[in-house]
């Protein structure tokens, strides 16, 4: 079941520059970013009040919208600030803020040199529920039928809309049939990336994820790479085939959205959630803390 529709809750949106009513935004029906997914945004987290990593977000937008070969009207400072203020005037404690950059109606076709970049925050309530043991029993993925595009089809290191056009279908087939998300293999026929977050598996106290050469190298699988070698473990970067998934004792997943969260199935391939996650979750969870990320910053 949806629950309260987006369009029609309370709060106020950081639109073009300005704090405006919730309800009281519009987009016009012949916007460019709506016929021909001239769109990238963001997702953040916020913990206690503060966007953790906010300035990475920001920068990736931009990495995003100039990729997309749009360039947004204001800095990347400002667009920081612009969070910061929306969360504040939203009185948001822990939740997610999502910023998103979109051309807009001046021009409809393919080419729309001239249509105004625009940029508008939003942010909601989203608390991390954080029950280890729940957690740790691990969701189930099905293999999905899409393939994550090679880099010379489509700008596959922004976080743009087109990108999620097979992340949809793929989600959509996995909860139809019981399972929580979907595992694509890249062009290459290579594991690549779940829907809305990266992979990584575990065999021997070793731990085994993807290069990001053709999806998002998200900044909580940089996080977890960060924190993983600070534990002393051994993280591999590298091309990983999926029969290889028979031979990974643990595997998880990471992102904004799902932090890290252990994975039990992938399609035919079992997994028991083991230490390795279980110090991984925990360390994150620790990280992301107002306090300790400004520990981590002065290091
Ligand atoms: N891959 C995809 C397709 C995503 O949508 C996300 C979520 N932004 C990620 C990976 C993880 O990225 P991050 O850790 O930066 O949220």
């Amino acid at each position: 079941m949806p629950g309260e529709p987006f369009d029609q809750r309370d709060g106020r949106i950081w639109y073009d520059g300005n704090l405006v009513e919730w309800s009281g935004v519009t987009l016009h029906v012949l916007s460019h970013a709506l016929h021909y997914a001239s769109a990238v945004f963001e997702g953040e987290r916020v913990y206690g009040g503060r966007i953790f990593k906010l300035t990475e977000h920001t920068r990736r937008l931009f990495h995003s919208a100039k990729t997309l070969d749009m360039k947004i009207p204001y800095s990347v400072e400002d667009i920081d600030s612009a969070c910061e203020e929306t969360v504040q005037a939203n009185n948001i404690v822990d939740g997610y803020v999502r910023p998103i950059a979109w051309r807009g109606s001046e021009m409809m076709g393919v080419s729309a040199q001239d249509a105004f970049i625009h940029l508008a925050i939003a942010t909601w309530e989203w608390p991390s529920y954080f029950d280890p043991a729940e957690r740790l029993k691990g969701i189930r993925l099905m293999m999905s039928p899409w393939r994550r595009p090679a880099p010379d089809t489509i700008p596959c290191d922004t976080k743009s809309a087109g990108l999620y056009m097979i992340c949809t279908l793929s989600k959509h087939e996995a909860e139809r049939t019981g399972y929580a998300d979907s595992l694509m293999l890249d062009y290459r026929g290579q594991v690549s990336e779940a829907t809305g977050a990266n992979v990584f598996f575990i065999r021997d106290g070793v731990i085994h994820t993807p290069t990001p050469d053709c999806f998002l190298d998200g900044i909580t699988r940089r996080t977890v790479i960060y924190l993983a070698g600070r534990c002393g473990f051994e993280v591999v970067e590298r091309a990983i085939m999926p029969e290889e998934m028979a031979n990974f004792s643990e595997c998880f997943l990471t992102g904004t959205a799902v932090e890290v969260t252990p994975v039990s199935q992938i399609g035919e391939y079992s997994f028991t959630p083991g230490c390795i996650t279980e110090t991984l979750m925990d360390k994150y969870l620790t990280e992301v803390q107002p306090e300790s990320d400004a520990t981590a910053a002065a290091e």
